[in-house]
């Protein structure tokens, strides 16, 4: 923990970033969708969220908004210190590309390049060749990932656990103050799901970066220091660590409330 100026309060300063009520509707007269009713939200660094709730809560809606992927209809989201509403879109993917990782369910990778390729890309989309330290840092999260024996493979030629992996890598690899991830278990079976999660809390907390993660799975919200509870693009709960059990009781009253 690092100790702040008494004058500066330490939960601003250790804010990666956050959504200060957001609302977010999708179309327009009666067919209009709210996603989200407004919804406060901080991330701080090196912590583990979780975000849990039923389908179509908002739970994606609310990680586009905090990774700055998409804006809100009204209300304010920051990444660190700069509010993204004023930005215009080359500074707003410039922002992005310097303090957020994101890692999707569905992997992303880029199925014609290699492992090694796949991860350097953000940097081959910066426009930015990796530093000798960069590469020494990816050199290690590889290893870190399992990955060291893979570099040349394609992501066909890999598990589903190991192009999760690859993706885990290439959302760390520039060292983002946040990593913003999408049900990233979603498309492994339980027992891969758990592992790859662990190696991404791991691998997170190692470097001092925040996660906010969407998962269905009790087990892996339970890696979690925090877990926020959205039910129809409110918050209805936010607790600190809970147990497995716990979890999938309060998820089950919240589907039964539906
Ligand atoms: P979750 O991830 O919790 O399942 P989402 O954030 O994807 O929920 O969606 C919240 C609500 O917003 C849902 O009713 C969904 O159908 C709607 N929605 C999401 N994205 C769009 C979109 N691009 N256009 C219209 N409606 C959308
Ligand atoms: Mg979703």
């Amino acid at each position: 923990m690092t100790t702040a100026p008494p004058s500066v309060p330490r939960t601003a300063l250790d804010t990666v970033a956050r959504v200060h009520r957001v609302a977010k509707h999708y179309g327009a007269g009666d067919a209009t969708v709210h996603a989200l009713r407004g919804v406060d939200l901080a991330v701080r660094r090196g912590e583990l969220v979780a975000i849990m709730g039923p389908s179509g809560s908002g739970k994606s809606t609310l990680m586009h908004l905090l990774a700055g992927l998409d804006s809100p209809t009204s209300g304010e989201v920051w990444l660190g210190d700069r509010e993204i509403g004023g930005l215009d879109d080359t500074a707003l993917t410039l922002l992005r590309r310097e303090r957020v990782g994101f890692v999707f369910q569905a992997f992303n990778l880029v199925p014609t390049l290699d492992v090694m390729a796949n991860v350097l890309l953000p940097f081959e989309l910066g426009g930015a060749r990796p530093t000798r330290e960069e590469r020494a840092f990816i050199g290690r999260l590889l290893g870190e990932l399992g990955l060291a024996d893979r570099l040349a493979h394609r992501p066909r030629e890999l598990s589903g656990g190991q192009q999760q992996r690859v993706a885990i890598a290439r959302a760390l690899a520039s060292r983002p103050q946040l990593v913003v991830a999408d049900e990233p278990t979603g498309n492994l079976d339980s027992r891969t799901g758990r592992e790859v999660l662990a190696i991404l809390a791991a691998a997170a907390a190692g470097h001092g970066q925040a996660i906010a993660m969407v998962t269905h799975d009790p087990i892996a919200a339970a890696y979690a220091d925090r877990i926020v509870f959205l039910a129809d693009g409110r918050v209805v709960a936010e607790e600190g660590r809970m147990d497995a059990e716990r979890i999938a009781r309060f998820m089950l009253t919240l589907e039964g409330d539906r």
